[in-house]
Formats: structure tokens, sequence, C-alpha cells
């Protein structure tokens, strides 16, 4: 039997959205439990993607399958499409398998021209309303099929009602409008060179492929990269027999929400129009009345809308956003969905359903999108003033939050500026190390390079402070302390704005709001926490990150970066004192001094996670990084060290690298100066000794992990640096601690042997933004600048550094863990790249079967509740 393409409502039924849609699913859900539905049929989302596959086309089995249904519906109506008496006029709209709010398109009054509206002017004795649909339909199908613009239509109706001597709409008589309408076809005529399509059948099929048409425009593909959908999922098109809330002031139309949105106070909330068709009431033409006043206009229809609100929350068990008409008095049903939400308001919603009995608490946890819960917990824009200010530029959303502060250059800038009080937001080419105080101290970051998990990214999330990163529209000039954006110069102390979760740039101040969590987002997580089998861990480098993540619910660290530690003012000389010296026993001098400091660095973390497990990473990063680059600071660092300039230069010089991220770094460091794996042993070991000494009932188990590792031998190699350190102290200290070494896996070698690997090792953890960058052989710094083509034409639908392949890297990853655990069966496997906080990723991370994911502090709570979230999935 060949593919059925097209539902009528009464055919189908909520479970059927993959085939028809959130709306077509709805449409017919709600035909089949008797709400007042003008009926109609579905074409399905299958006939979207053959449309692609045809070459943007309707083929003739599919075209002869609609007019078929178009008969149906003729019967079901007793009205006739393109016939005069009485006439079938439909609206054309799209509806996605997930709601995409006003990312595609919606055609009303099809099926009109002269003859038929003649004829409904004079059979409704209305002939103003009859005019009024038809130059809509001139207006939209102009606008959507054929892309002539809005605009120009807008003037016609601006010049006649300047003409006319009125404001409004409403106040244009029949004459006006017919007299418009003439005008709007004479302009198509001008524009597209043809006529007016006046044949319904031409107008419909025409409409249905600018929905298709609709589902690849710029805007639905960023919605669609924003929130995880699928391009091949396509949308459906819903073919629906119009009701008209135009014909006078007994009809009109209207947009509901069963509780309110923002709060999630259970209060019917919206707005009404009468006399008007559905866009009137988004468009702000005029202004709608509130929705409570609708039952003074038309208090049955009210009645029953109230009814039907009931109907649909108890039978969805969600609060609904709908769309309504009424026609001479009588209600009718255009639309139900779970309507979109405030955070804050889905989690009030999500507990007060649960307090009503009208979920369990299982459905709460499944039905909150993890990654909003972002918002909760950083400040957010004045959302007013945020209205008002023009938006300027946008990049990569790559830490959340919102920022407002006075533009600076350098990191050292920042930080005097703040200690004088002032907000600041640090603009730069690209942040390093270095800039670590400089971006403590801004209220934000904005940089011209970088990808989501470049330097700025990565420490920006773990700080939980808002940064904007890779915008290359940005044309810097750090010398002289000034950008230009948008064609403006913006020089040190302007004010700018920028919010880290939409990677939007604003001009000017824009105040913030604090972030505020309620009791319910704890009640939420509570229940997450029974369900979800992953561990969640966070990545932290400080006492104060890790106390954060503590408090976000983190169930030890995954991951800290020891280097982090290295960059503080008091630190630096020594572990550059040590890169540059000549022999072993001045590399071990200089240690030395840092040995005491990573201790105590340690043992603050240990304290902070009480007793929590703690994986604490080898130095990682080229030794480039750590050198300085001004000239005064060269000259005080050849002081030191009793060498001249020349000579510090010509060691800086050695250390540069034309790959450094494929450089000397991660485990080659320890292979080639293992006093540098003995010092941190030294300083993990020690520290954990005496916090244990300090916490007896803490069972302190240290994790040392070895980061880039490819080959066993080079574990093999550092670990027996580390177990020959480790047990000495241990042994000298009269205890009897255990400690595990593991590694990251983050080299395409390294999971492609992991079962050699796995007998070197304790735990792996799967390092996937190395794993990402060598996998596909990019680099996560710089891919921001050529992933955008590739999003245009369709090669990567998201950022491989937010969002884990799971089809390559995913791949790498499964058979890693495979492989691992069939030689070391204990081994504990986890995660520490970013992907750690991205729900999907998670959800693949539990199906791999991973123990734990880890992440930044602040992207704990997502991750607790996507990793619940995908243990619920795998129990259906
Ligand atoms: C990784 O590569 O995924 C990782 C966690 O290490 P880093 O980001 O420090 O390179
Ligand atoms: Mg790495």
């Amino acid at each position: 039997m060949s593919k059925k393409y097209v539902y009528l409502f009464s055919e189908g039924n909520a479970n059927m959205r993959e085939l028809l849609g959130g709306k077509g699913a709805n449409l017919a859900e709600m035909t089949n439990i008797g709400l007042p539905v003008p009926q109609g049929f579905t074409i399905t989302t299958e006939a979207c993607t053959q449309y692609y596959e045809d070459g943007q086309k309707i083929n003739d089995g599919i075209q002869a399958e609609i007019m078929e249904y178009i008969t149906k519906l003729e019967g079901i109506t007793g009205k006739q499409f393109g016939d005069l008496e009485p006439p079938l006029l439909a609206s054309v709209r799209s509806g996605a398998r997930a709601s995409m709010p006003g990312m595609m398109d919606t055609i009303l009054n099809l099926g009109l021209n002269e003859d038929v509206v003649d004829v409904l002017a004079k059979k409704s004795g209305n002939p103003r309303w009859a005019w009024d649909c038809y130059r809509r339909f001139i207006q939209m199908y102009s606008d959507v099929v054929m892309e002539v613009g809005k605009k120009y239509f807008e003037q016609l109706i601006d010049q006649m009602k300047e003409a006319r001597g009125v404001t409004q709409d409403v106040e244009l008589t029949a004459d006006d409008l017919k007299e418009l309408a003439g005008q709007f076809k004479a302009e198509y005529k001008s524009k597209i060179g043809q006529d007016f399509p006046t044949d319904p059948k031409e107008q419909l099929m025409g409409a249905i492929k600018a929905v298709f048409r609709s589902w690849d425009n710029p805007r639905a593909n960023v919605y669609r990269r924003d929130n995880d959908i699928p391009y091949s999922w396509g949308t459906a098109v819903n073919v629906q027999s119009m009701a008209f809330g135009n014909m006078g002031d007994d009809c009109g139309t209207g947009v509901a929400f069963t509780r309110n949105p923002a709060t999630g106070e259970k209060k019917l909330f919206g707005e009404f129009l009468t006399n008007a068709q559905g866009e009137d009431v988004v468009a702000g033409i005029r202004t709608p009345m509130p929705i409570s006043e609708m039952s003074e206009k038309f208090p049955e229809a009210f009645a029953q809308f109230e009814k039907v609100c009931k109907i649909l929350e108890d039978h969805y068990h969600d609060m609904q956003d709908m769309e309504f008409t009424v026609e001479n008095g009588k209600l009718y049903m255009l639309q139900t969905r779970n309507g979109k939400r405030t955070p804050a308001a889905a989690l009030k919603i999500a507990c007060d359903l649960v307090d009503e009995g009208m979920i369990d608490e299982k459905q709460a946890v499944a039905m909150i999108d993890p990654r909003t819960l972002d918002t909760l917990l950083h400040p957010q824009f004045d959302g007013e003033v945020l209205k008002k200010t023009p938006v300027i530029g946008s990049a990569l959303a790559a830490s959340p939050g919102a920022a407002c502060g006075k533009v600076v250059f350098s990191a050292e800038d920042a930080k005097t500026w703040a200690e004088r009080g002032e907000k600041v937001v640090l603009v730069r080419l690209e942040t390093s190390p270095e800039d670590i105080e400089g971006m403590k101290a801004a209220q934000g970051i904005l940089t011209v390079r970088g990808g989501m998990t470049s330097h700025a990214a990565v420490v920006a999330r773990g700080m939980g402070k808002c940064c904007v990163s890779g915008c290359g529209a940005i044309k810097m000039d750090e010398e002289n302390k000034q950008f230009e954006l948008s064609g403006k110069t913006f020089h040190e102390g302007d004010w700018l704005s920028i919010d880290g979760s939409t990677g939007k740039i604003y001009d000017g101040a824009i105040p913030t709001v604090d972030a505020s969590i309620g009791g319910e987002f704890g009640r939420v997580m509570g229940w997450a926490d029974q369900y979800r089998r992953l561990k969640v861990r966070t990545n932290a480098d400080t006492p104060h990150d890790a106390a954060q993540a503590r408090k976000f619910g983190a169930e030890g660290i995954g991951l800290c970066r020891t280097e982090h530690m290295f960059f503080d003012a008091d630190r630096i000389p020594a572990i550059r004192r040590m890169i540059c010296s000549d022999t072993v026993e001045q590399r071990e001098a200089a240690l030395a001094v840092l040995e005491p400091m990573q201790q105590s660095d340690f043992e603050g973390i240990y304290e902070a996670m009480e007793g929590l497990p703690v994986t604490i990473r080898f130095l990682d990063p080229p030794l480039h990084e750590f050198v300085p680059t001004e000239e005064a600071d060269i000259e005080l660092l050849a002081k030191d060290m009793g060498k001249s300039v020349a000579e510090i230069k010509a060691i800086i010089a050695g250390l540069h690298e034309f790959n450094p991220m494929m450089g000397h770094r991660g485990c080659r460091l320890a292979v080639t100066y293992p006093e540098i794996a003995a010092m941190q042993t030294r300083a993990v070991i020690k520290a954990a000794l005496n916090v244990q000494a300090k916490h007896p009932e803490w069972t302190m188990v240290p994790e040392i992990m070895i980061p880039l590792v490819g080959e066993v031998k080079e574990l093999a190699y550092v670990k027996k640096v580390v177990v020959e350190t480790a047990d000495a102290i241990i042994k000298e200290a009269g205890s009897n601690m255990k400690y595990l070494v593991g590694t990251m896996i983050e080299i395409p070698r390294a999971a492609l042997t992991a079962d050699e690997i796995a007998k070197q090792a304790d735990f792996f953890s799967f390092g996937t933004n190395d794993l990402t960058q060598m996998t596909f052989g990019f680099s996560r710094d710089d891919a921001g600048k050529f992933l955008d083509a590739y999003y245009d034409k369709k090669i990567y639908e998201n950022d491989p550094f937010a969002k884990l392949d799971q089809t390559g890297v995913g791949k790498l990853v499964d058979m890693a863990c495979k492989m691992g655990r069939a030689t070391n069966p204990e081994l504990h496997l986890g995660v520490c790249g970013e992907h750690g906080g991205d729900p999907s990723s998670v959800e693949f991370f539990h199906r791999t079967g991973l123990d734990y994911v880890s992440c930044s502090p602040f992207r704990v709570p997502i991750a607790r509740l996507a990793a619940a979230q995908a243990a619920i999935k795998d129990e259906k």
C-alpha cells in the first residue's frame, strides 16, 4: 500500500505527533474529545521530507491526495472549495513535531477571489467583512508565499487611513477595503509580474509549498539549533476550514494560557480582540483586551471557553496555550499545545500539578527542560529596558547570565577598575589563562575569537560568569583600546551589555536583576535525584567553586585543572622559574616553592567537598602559556633567574610551537619532567593525609588523573612516578590510605587502545573537548570561524563542542567503555568535557553506561535533571 500523506482531523490523535506535528495531533485529539474544532486535515511531516527529496516540489501523487481530502472536507462542511455557494475557505498553518512559535508561516482566508468575495458579501449582508478577508488574504499570500514583503501593503493601509482621516483598521469601510484589495493586487502584479492567483487549488498548493519552505528559513534554522530540534523532522501542514472572528462585533479572536506562563500562577491568562482575525492579536496593531473582559462581551462563549480550558488541562495534564475564535457568538478552538513558560513558571506549574494530583513526581521531572534551569541561577536583564535597547551583535552564548559594565581591554584594567568600584565588561581578542583575575573582576567577558570550549568559555562557565565568545564581527584595536561593532566605535569606559544565555550584545547599560531560586527548584531537584543512575560531579579548581557546586548538588569533583592554580600573582614567578631552569635541581627547587601552595589548595578543595571523591588532574597545558609576554615581566624573570633578557627570550622562543594543542602538553610534560608529576603527587597525597587526619569520619581516596595519554606505556611511565612517590609518603605517615590513578581519554588513540590502557588505569574520564577536537581534526578555539558556514550548508546542525557528536566521537566513547571494562571490570567511568553539562549528551552518557558526568558548577542542576530524564526515558 502506498504511503498515506494526508489525515483528516478525525483520523488522528495526540500520539501521532511525529507524523502530524504537534498542532495537527492536538487538533485531532480535540476533535476526538468532542471540542468545537473547525474541521480540516493534516499533511504529514513525511510529505515535507518528500517535498525536499523531490527538489522542493509537491509531487503529483501528494497533490492528488490533498485534493481528495479537500473533497472530503467539502463533504464534512457542506461547503465548496472554489465554488460560490457556500464557499469553503481555509487556513494553512505549519506545525512541526516540537512547537516553534512564530518560526514558520500561516495563511488565512485561502480560497477567495473577487467572485467569491461578492457572493460572501451578499449572502452575509456584511460586505465589510468579506472585503476585509480578501485584503488580508492577498497581504498574507503575497508575503508568505511570494515573499513580496509586508511593508508595501502596510504602507498602502496607512495611506488609506490617512486619506479617510481614521486611525484604526476597523474604521475602514467595505468600499475602502475593496479599494485596498485592488491596490494590493496591483502591487502584487508590479512585484511578481503576474496577476494574483484566482484559482483556489493554485492558491492552496502555493501556500502548502510556502509552509514546507519555511521549515528551512533562517530563523527556523537558528531556533532549531538552539532548541535541539533535528532538521530531518520536517513540518506538517494543517488545512482547516475558517472560523471568522472578523464578521462583526459579536465575533473575535484570542490567545490564552490556562496558567500564567511568566509566573505559573493558576489563573487564565490571555488576550482577546473583537472583530479581528488571528494575527491582529499578536501583531500589536490594536491593543487587545485582557481575557477576563471577554466574560462581559461574550458571556456564553467565555463560559464555554473556561470549560474547554479545564477539559484540556485535565486531558493533557499540563498548562495549555490555546488559540480560539468566536464567530457570531460561537466558540471555535483553533489550536492547543503545552504552553511555553519561563523556567520559574515551569517549576511552579510542575509542583502545582503534582499537588493537584494531575501528574506524579516522575512526570514532573520529565516535563522541565533542563537547559532552562541555567537562567534561574544567574542574573538577568531587566525585561522592560531590554526591549528598548538595540542589539548590536550576537555571537556564541558561551556562559549564561547577563552582564552590564564599562568596556575595558585588559585583565589588569578589569581588576583596577573593579577595585575602585566600577562595573566592567572585559572585551578581548581572546582570553588566556593569565586573564583569570581580570575575568573574575569583570561582570562579563566578550571575546572576538574562541568557541564553546575555548579558554574564556570554559573558565567563565566554571566561575558562573557571563561570557559571549567568538564575535568575529568585532574589529578589535586592543592597542588603542577601542573596537568597532555595527558601525560604532567603542572606547574604554563606554557602557556595554552582554547576554551569555542568548549571545546577544547590546549598546549601553541594561540593569540586571539577581537570580532567585524558589522552593520549587529544590523540590524538583529532589525528585530528579531519586530517578537518576548517573552521578553528577563538577569541574572546579578552587574551594569557592567547589563549595558553589556542592550547593547545586555536586557529588564530587570530576576534574580539578591544577594549572589554573599556577596563574595567581604569587605563584607565576615560581612556575616561570621552573620553566627556565637548566638543571633538574633548579627545577626541583622551583617546584619546592609551588608544592606547599598546591598542597594547601588541595586541602581547601578536599575540605569544601567534605570527603566526596575529588579527581585531580596533573599539569596539562603547553608551557608557553605560563611565560611572560610583556617586556617588563621578561626583565623581572631574567633578574630572578640571573640570566640575560636575551637568554630568557631565547627560552621563550624555544617554547614556541606551531600546533601547541598537539604539542608538548598533557602527560608529555610529565614524561619529560617527571619531577613535576612527583611534586603534584606529593601535594595531593599530603593534602589528603592532612584532611583525613582532621576528619577521621571521611574516607579520603585521592584520585590522580593523567591527561592526554595516547599510549599505555606513557601512562605506565607516569603512573610509576606517582605510585613510588605516593606509596613512600603514605608509608612514612603510617597510613593505609588508598588512592586511584586513572587517565583521561581524550586522544582517539587512547580510545582505540582502551583495552590496553585499562590495564594501567583505575578510572577513565573522557575529555570530550580534546577528543572532539582531535576526532574532527579542527581546533576547539577556532572552529567558530567556519561552523556557521557548515550550519548554513547543513553539513553540521550543532556545535560538536557543545553537543556531543554521538555518531563519531560518541562511537569512540562507547567503544572505549566496552574495551576498557572488558580488561578491567572494576574500571570507573566518567566524562569531564563540557558535554557533561549538555542534556542530550548526558542522555547519551547514561545509555553508554558511564558512572558519572562532571560539569561546571552552574550546570550541575541541569546535569542532575537531564540524568533523571534519561533514566526515566530508559524505563519506558
Ligand atoms: C577535555 O579535553 O575534555 C578536558 C576536560 O580537558 P581540557 O578542557 O582542560 O583540555
Ligand atoms: Mg583536554
